[in-house]
């Protein structure tokens, strides 16, 4: 989109600035509002008073012009950067709009999952303690006597206890 070009105008309003900053656009706006709209007797005066100078400035209006141009450019390359940082403010938003969603669904597949370990760590600890019934229950003592034999009983179930009791017997 290219720039559209100011020129100076001279009354553009019956009681505006003599001399104005302005594009021909809105010059040639002003131009049809005034010949539609304006009471009939005053647009021949205001058609006529209503023009672009192209004379040279003097000194100072030449230098308060040329401070207002550079004035405008800073200002128009400020408001593309602001844009420019609005458009990424937007777009980071919607990511985050969207990790916060991603966030929300791991989380509770999380919850999920650690209800799901909480009940199979409970049930393995049920069948732990039935194991370890089992295995000193009269059929569990028979089961050791058959694969091993030792001295070992519920009673004293200290393996070590056996060394003293072989020394005693030798
Ligand atoms: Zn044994």
């Amino acid at each position: 989109m290219s720039e559209p070009k100011y020129v100076l105008v001279a009354h553009m309003g019956h009681n505006a600035p003599w001399l104005q900053i302005q594009t021909r656009m809105e010059i040639k706006e002003r131009i049809a509002y005034i010949k539609a709209h304006k009471p009939k007797g005053e647009r021949p005066l205001r058609l006529k008073l209503l023009k672009i100078v192209e004379e040279p400035l003097p000194p100072k209006l030449e230098n308060a012009n040329a401070a207002w141009q550079k004035a405008d450019a800073a200002r128009k390359k400020a408001y593309a950067a602001r844009a420019k940082a609005y458009a990424a403010w937007v777009k980071a938003y919607a990511a985050r709009q969207k990790a916060n969603a991603e966030l929300e669904k791991v989380v509770a597949a999380w919850a999920r999952a650690d209800t799901a370990w909480k009940k199979a760590d409970a049930a393995r600890q049920k069948a732990n303690a039935a194991l370890e019934k089992a295995i000193v229950s009269p059929e569990g003592i028979a089961f050791h006597q058959q694969v091993c034999g030792c001295a070992w009983t519920p009673e004293r179930p200290d393996i070590l206890l056996q060394i003293a009791t072989q020394e005693e017997k030798e």
